[in-house]
Formats: C-alpha cells, sequence, structure tokens
C-alpha cells in the first residue's frame, strides 16, 4: 500500500515569546499560516520493520536526524508496529530557512503512517506526539491558519485568511534556529505583535488591521547577525508591499499584498536580487 502526503511551508505572521519555562523552552503565542509551497511526502508500506528515509535534497541527512524518520520511529515503537515504510520525500521548500520544512515532512509523516497502519488518532493526538520531535511539528499536523500556544502545543484555528497574496523570499543564507533562541530574552522584546488584533482581524477578514498587528519578536535578533535581512524588509516594502516580515528565527522573509498585480510587481522587482522567489497564496 501506498499513499502521498503533501506537506506545506509555514509561516509566521506574527511571533511571540511571553516567558521561558523552567526548563528552558518558550512560552509561545504566534499566528501561522500555510502556503502552497510544499514538499510531498511519498509512503510506501514495507513487510520488514525497517523505517527507510530517501530525499530529492543533497543537504537534508537521510538517517535517524531526519525528523520525517523521527516522526516514523515514535509511531512505530508507541503502538508496537511490526511492519516499516519507505518514506520519499520531494523538497520544494527551502531548508534551514524559517519554513518549517522539516517540521511539515514529519507532520506529513504522523498523519500518512496514522492512515496507512490505520491506528485512528486525532489530530490532537498527532499533535501531542510530533511535539517530541520539534515545537513547529503540531501546527504542522494542522497546516491551517491557526493561533499557536504553549510550547508549540496548543493549536487554535482561525479559519482561512482574507484574499491575499503573498511574495516569499528566502535569502541566501542559512540560520541556526538554536542559535537564534538562545539569544532571545523574553524580557527585553520592545515590540510585540497584536496577537489578539489579528485573531479578530483574520475573524473580521480585515486586512488593514491584519497588516497592522503583524510582528515577529526574533527578527531584531536575526538582523543584527544578519543586516541584509532588514534591507530586504526595506526593499519588499518600497516595491509596494503593504508589509514584510521575517518568518520563524529566519532568514525567510515575506512581502503581504493585497493586489494579485502589486504582489507580481514585487516579485518581478525582488527577483533581480534574489534566487529564492516564490509568489504564493495561503491555503484555504
Ligand atoms: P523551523 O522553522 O521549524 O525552525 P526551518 O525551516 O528553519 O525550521 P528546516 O528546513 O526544518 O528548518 O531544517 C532545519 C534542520 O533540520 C536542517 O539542518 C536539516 O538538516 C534538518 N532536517 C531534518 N529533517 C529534515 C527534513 N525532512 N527536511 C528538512 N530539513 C530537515
Amino acid at each position: 500500500m501506498q499513499l502521498i502526503e503533501k506537506a506545506p511551508a509555514k509561516l509566521n505572521l506574527s511571533l511571540d515569546a511571553l516567558y521561558q519555562h523552567p526548563d528552558g523552552e518558550h512560552e509561545w503565542q504566534m499566528v501561522m499560516t500555510s502556503i502552497d509551497l510544499a514538499d510531498y511526502v511519498q509512503i510506501t508500506a514495507q513487510k520488514s520493520a525497517n523505517i527507510v528515509v530517501k530525499t530529492t535534497s543533497g543537504f537534508i541527512p537521510e538517517d535517524q536526524r531526519n525528523l520525517a524518520y523521527q516522526a516514523a520511529k515514535l509511531l512505530q515503537q508507541r503502538f508496537k508496529i511490526k511492519t516499516g515504510a519507505l518514506i520519499e520525500i520531494e523538497k520544494h521548500i527551502p531548508v534551514a530557512a524559517g519554513m518549517g520544512g522539516g517540521s511539515s515532512d514529519a507532520a506529513a509523516v504522523l498523519r500518512g503512517l496514522n492512515r496507512l497502519w490505520q491506528l485512528g488518532l486525532s489530530k490532537a493526538e498527532l499533535a501531542k506526539i510530533g511535539l517530541q520531535i520539534d515545537s513547529d511539528v503540531p501546527y504542522c499536523v494542522y497546516s491551517e491558519t491557526a493561533l499557536v500556544t504553549g510550547k508549540g502545543d496548543q493549536i487554535q484555528p482561525l479559519g482561512p485568511l482574507p484574499n491575499l497574496w503573498l511574495v516569499v523570499v528566502k535569502p541566501a543564507i542559512s540560520v541556526s534556529t538554536p542559535r537564534i533562541l538562545r539569544a532571545l530574552n523574553c524580557d527585553q522584546i520592545e515590540t510585540r505583535p497584536n496577537t489578539a488584533q489579528l485573531v479578530q482581524a483574520i475573524a473580521a477578514q480585515d486586512t488593514d488591521r491584519l497588516v497592522a498587528g503583524m510582528n515577529n519578536v526574533l527578527a531584531p535578533i536575526t538582523s543584527a547577525r544578519y543586516p541584509q535581512i532588514e534591507h530586504l524588509i526595506e526593499r519588499l516594502e518600497t516595491f509596494g508591499a503593504d508589509i514584510a516580515q521575517m518568518s520563524g528565527s529566519g532568514p525567510t522573509v515575506f512581502a503581504v499584498c493585497r493586489q494579485l498585480s502589486k504582489a507580481q510587481r514585487v516579485y518581478n522587482s525582488i527577483s533581480g536580487f534574489c534566487k529564492e522567489v516564490y509568489l504564493v497564496q495561503p491555503l484555504k
């Protein structure tokens, strides 16, 4: 038996860290959305107990360091499954970009094996298991616009965003998320997103209020190390974006545009400076 799961990239419309738990983990408050840029994860049942991961990217490990492998192993062990799986990942999401590519692959494996092995687990149950892999996996199990709180494990779907276009730009630098998080001090954050306003704006389909409430508290930390991120944000806004913001711990930056014509102008203008540029929409 074989199936394919789509693993969409995520973007942070907002990212806030309220405090640090005694175990060092952060209490997050984020509004996330998923976009029509995705990896495709094909899972084929195997008679032997082996979990084998193959990817089309030469840059990511295929052994136990792969988050998709970890997801399969967790489910296999937890539910004492005697058979295995061949997991083939067609990568399209840039790696180490702040778009949750590895987490989304892991979440796709959780959803796919839940079907293949007929485990009957709910999204909430899969999300709980996924938290053991990475704090973005619970959100990626849902992959729909949501308010994400706790250590990344509390997911509240918010319904679709108002109609808008996104120009996603991945600068040619790699950012280590753990390094950025080590520099985060919740007591020294100067500007935070207005999460309540974002949630209300989505319910009211009000793009003006949505844009006004956006922010990412990790942006000043990543930008201090890589000033080109701040320059990119300024450039996207000069080209006509309603707002431009970094996603996750970076370096990906995305521009929000109300109109397709404006998004196309931003896309064409920035394509001259960066190689990895995508014109996409949020998933409905
Ligand atoms: P996040 O936004 O969740 O911090 P990211 O988009 O910054 O994630 P990923 O693309 O998930 O980063 O990659 C982060 C690291 O995870 C890379 O160093 C990569 O080698 C490793 N990794 C493990 N499994 C995968 C996978 N299936 N796809 C991509 N990267 C993976």
